[in-house]
């Protein structure tokens, strides 16, 4: 394995014209706070010197080499936006340079926004204001929703948890302008402020749009008596986390019945789905909720609802007034940013969102080598081999369940890099003018896009996260691992760098994903995304015990203006971090047998240079603003609970640092936490 690795390390430094000598590097030792003491609290020495040299930039919310490495990955976009842009008038029609050049051109032309100012809605605004009737409201609801403005529900695919192999069609809780249903109940200072500030930001959005400020304050109390009606009958994000409690596959009349007053035979129609598929409705309290709006808010409430929620979609793209309004609520306010970003990267952000296969294409040509995907994934390869020793020999799990546990890890799919077909755009209608017009048939685009494949079997090339994304995810309906070209970049992962520190990188990220396959929530389905208990009654009895220790270990961790951490909601998460890191450091270990010993590095074994890495990748420093929306919404704890809560647990780290009995990053025995 070890020889393998060399060779394939070998070819990458020819192709990056590196001389065949140059060594591998290793950690950053300048990151390192050397006056911290490992066991007392690791993350603070792996980066906390690069943490004090390196404040969250101004239009950040957090920071760390990660996310300072996809900022980066936003300069190469800029690169190929821009000269698609110059050069989109040479491009064919319904080329991939001609589409992403054009909408990216015409977003760059704050100019043309600025001008257009609100008549760029005004189509959705006019159909607002003519409603008046019921079956109008439908009409105009169904009509938002074809552009993406999923109000007052969410509708879309899914795959039905019962024949993983079709999609069906499904509706969930939507409709809220603010991060989660918990905000409008929550009764603390902070909450009733920023239900304060909520009315204030969406009274000055409509004052924006042309309400004068006593209208726009009574609008924007209807916007918050509905929203607070919408958010009492929708499940919280704990709740959520249970996929029983989402799962009511029906058929399209019983989904009626739940809201008689909003008739979906003409939605389906306008989406051109067949009415005999099968529907999910994830929340039917949910759906009694709706009817009762239906029936008892007046239209003209309803009017006044819905152009809220389209001034809120549409502001980040629209005229200059309307894009620092949502920047002062949303980002400023919510999440602490302190100035916006540059008109380019969000130009780039919002051509990544709407055309994010087509930029992504442009993107792996210029900067992921094969020899990348190939390291990838023989990485991938080792840590599901990691799983599996691991699996065959704990002591927790009976004889009964551990085959069934075997047999979904081998049937596990991985991808790495970027997707083996790419989306066609070239039904989408991109101007250079109007920037947008262009959000808005993107926007339709992939509600087509995602609507079209209800009723057929699932499509298993899909990706769920564009290629240039610092991101990686597992789906428990399609048993697979993902990672985006965006995250096999340093720090995660470099061809040019150590085993320790690709190890230590994106090993943990690969342990991660992996394990999610085996968490509160990917434990429920088995091998093929079957919602279908595998488990002996006592192993998965255990299971949960082993959870609740998860559990209780981050409930007790704090937060900015000390909230907790919320331990149910982290609990997937957390379970992936603890058996990512574990994993990867087993795979890292089996790459070391019957080989040489690597080399210390700046005077750091090579198991301490794992870790080192892992503490290092994972080391984001956040916002006080973003922490307290993170612990309420977020199912990943802060950056530094994810490197020091795994390894406090781990005993394989406290011996790399000869950490003792007592010390913090090391929790008593009767503490411990493990679950994989
Ligand atoms: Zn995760």
């Amino acid at each position: 394995m070890r020889r393998l690795t060399l060779l394939l390390v070998l070819v990458t430094s020819a192709f990056l014209g590196f001389s065949q000598e140059k060594p591998l590097h290793g950690i950053n030792p300048n990151d390192i706070d050397r006056a911290a003491d490992p066991c007392q609290d690791f993350f603070q020495f792996a980066n906390g010197k690069w943490r004090a040299e390196n404040p969250i930039p101004p239009s950040m919310v957090r920071w760390s080499r990660r996310w300072s490495a996809g900022e980066s990955t936003k300069n190469v976009l800029h690169d190929i936006l821009e000269d698609a842009a110059k050069n989109s008038a040479k491009a064919a029609p319904q080329s991939t340079e001609r589409l992403i050049g054009d909408y990216y051109g015409a977003c760059m032309n704050e100019k043309e926004v600025n001008k257009q100012g609100l008549k760029a809605i005004k189509p959705e605004l006019d159909a607002i204001h003519n409603i008046s009737s019921a079956a109008d409201l439908t009409q105009v609801i169904t009509r938002l929703q074809q552009e993406g403005i999923f109000v007052p529900f969410i509708f879309g695919s899914a795959q039905d948890p019962h024949n993983p192999a079709m999609v069906m069609a499904d509706t969930g809780a939507g409709g809220l302008g603010l991060p989660d249903r918990d905000y409008y109940f929550k009764d603390d200072d902070k909450a009733k402020e920023t239900r304060q500030k909520y009315l204030e930001h969406v009274t000055a959005t409509l004052q924006l749009a042309g309400y004068d400020k006593s209208k726009a304050q009574a609008a924007a109390q209807t916007v918050m008596r509905m929203e607070t009606a919408l958010a009492g009958a929708s499940l919280t994000n704990v709740e959520l986390r249970d996929p029983h409690a989402t799962d009511h596959k029906m058929k399209i009349d019983e989904v009626q019945k739940l809201a008689p007053h909003f008739d979906w035979r003409p939605y389906f129609q306008a989406l051109n789905l067949d009415p005999a598929v099968d529907f999910n409705a994830e929340e039917p309290k949910f759906l009694q909720e709706l009817e009762r709006q239906f029936t008892q808010t007046p239209l003209t409430d309803w009017k006044t609802y819905l152009e809220w929620h389209v001034l809120r979609a549409a502001s980040p793209n629209l005229s200059t007034p309307f894009v620092n309004e949502d920047f002062a609520f949303y980002r400023q306010y919510l999440a602490g940013a302190k100035e916006m970003k540059p008109r380019w990267k969000r130009c780039v952000e919002s051509t990544d969102a709407d055309l994010g296969e087509a930029l992504g294409k442009k993107y792996v040509e210029k900067v992921f080598p094969p020899e990348a995907k190939t390291r990838i994934q023989e990485l991938v390869k080792n840590i599901l081999l990691a799983l599996h020793d691991d699996i065959e020999t704990l002591t927790w799990m009976s004889d009964d369940t551990k085959p069934k546990a075997l047999d979904k890890l081998a049937k596990f799919t991985p991808k790495v890099g970027y997707p083996d077909k790419w989306k066609d755009y070239s039904s989408v209608k991109i101007d250079r003018h109007t920037h947008w017009s262009n959000v808005r048939e993107a926007q339709k685009f992939a509600v087509r896009d995602d609507t079209g494949r209800i009723g057929k079997p699932v499509d298993r090339g899909r990706w769920g996260m564009t290629t240039p994304t610092s991101n990686a995810y597992y789906n428990p309906l399609l048993n697979e691992i993902v990672f985006p070209a965006g995250i096999l970049l340093p720090p995660m992962f470099d061809v040019t760098a150590s085993d320790a520190v690709n190890y230590g990188g994106i090993g943990p990220v690969i342990g991660h994903e992996i394990s999610h396959g085996f968490d509160d929530q990917g434990a429920q389905y088995d091998g093929t995304g079957k919602l279908q208990n595998w488990w002996s009654d006592a192993d998965y009895k255990e299971f949960k015990t082993r959870g609740q220790c998860v559990v209780d270990q981050f409930d007790n961790y704090t937060v900015e203006g000390g909230l907790h951490e919320n331990g149910k909601l982290v609990l997937g998460e957390s379970i992936g971090d603890l058996g990512g890191v574990k994993l990867a450091y087993l795979a890292f270990q089996k790459s070391l047998q019957g080989n040489p010993q690597p080399a210390e590095s700046e005077g750091f074994t090579p198991e301490q240079q794992f870790f080192i890495s892992w503490g290092q990748s994972r080391g984001d420093e956040v916002r006080p603003e973003t922490q307290r929306q993170m612990v309420l919404t977020d199912p990943h704890p802060i950056g530094k609970y994810r490197v020091n809560g795994p390894l406090s647990n781990s005993s394989e780290f406290q011996k790399a640092f000869h950490c003792k009995a007592g010390d913090p990053m090391v929790r008593p025995p009767e503490k411990k936490c493990e679950v994989w």
